[in-house]
């Protein structure tokens, strides 16, 4: 296709554009929307919550699209499940939980998101009832417009506890705010995404990567290099963009009737 062909322009202004709050474009189904958003109201500051199962999987997963929304003067918070207590065999979980809050703290730093710990413990995370209700006042209580959470077909059953705790607090909030998926270390860990909506990140890259950084527990540098680098290019590839981040935006049922002149 030619690389500035007009029906190419209208596929990355509709489908590459498309996160609430986050668009000059019109989203199509904000009409039906039952969240506060209106993508035209330039003044609303969001309140953004992005969960994630360990330190370091907001940042790896959504952190360019978090400094976007923290840089058009959003309140990003990140609310991480755990502290990454198991993250190192050779070290106590109190130790590693110590090491790990720090490093996720300076990660906030550089994104201006402000960090949230929601007290289950790394390779251990429960999702029953009392936690359902417990993930839901914590998360209903901000009033966020967006939720941000991992999609929960994955490998690692933490991740899949995460996705799941922020579903059931969709579903028990009357779907009032808005849920995204973000995926990470795709093909090993997040299986069968399929994209909804796409975020070029090429002007907070080099800030999200500082933030990846700050995880140096965990070996950032080859898990970006191995993961985390070919995957924002792929997805930069269907979006249009240099590098770009994917998420799935769940929808209600009345969301979904949006196909265009019907
Ligand atoms: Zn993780």
């Amino acid at each position: 296709m030619e690389k500035n062909s007009p029906a190419r322009r209208n596929f990355i202004k509709q489908s590459a554009l498309a996160i609430g709050g986050l668009t000059a474009a019109p989203i199509i189904a904000a009409a039906h929307t039952p969240g506060s958003i209106n993508p035209h109201d330039d003044n609303k500051k969001l309140i953004i919550i992005c969960l994630g199962a360990h330190p370091g999987d907001p940042e790896f997963g959504c952190g360019g699209t978090m400094a976007k929304y923290s840089e058009a003067g959003h309140n990003v918070i990140f609310l991480y499940l755990t502290r990454g207590e198991a993250g190192d065999p050779n070290k106590t979980y109190a130790e590693m939980a110590a090491l790990r809050t720090k490093e996720a703290e300076a990660a906030c730093k550089i994104l201006t998101a402000t960090p949230q710990f929601a007290g289950q413990i790394d390779g251990n995370t429960v999702l029953d009832k009392s936690k359902n209700e417990e993930m839901a006042k914590l998360i209903l209580a901000q009033k966020p417009d967006i939720v941000f959470t991992q999609w929960p077909v994955d490998s690692h059953p933490d991740h899949q506890v995460t996705g799941l705790l922020a579903l059931t607090a969709w579903v028990k909030s009357g779907r009032k705010f808005h849920l995204y998926f973000y995926e990470v270390n795709t093909g090993v860990e997040t299986m069968a995404f399929t994209p909804t909506d796409y975020v070029d990140i090429t002007s907070t890259h080099e800030k999200k990567k500082a933030a990846m950084f700050a995880h140096k527990t965990q070996r950032p540098v080859e898990t970006y290099n191995d993961y985390f680098k070919p995957l924002e290019e792929f997805r930069g590839l269907e979006a249009g963009a240099r590098v770009a981040e994917a998420f799935i935006h769940f929808k209600t049922q009345a969301d979904k009737i949006s196909i265009i002149g019907l």
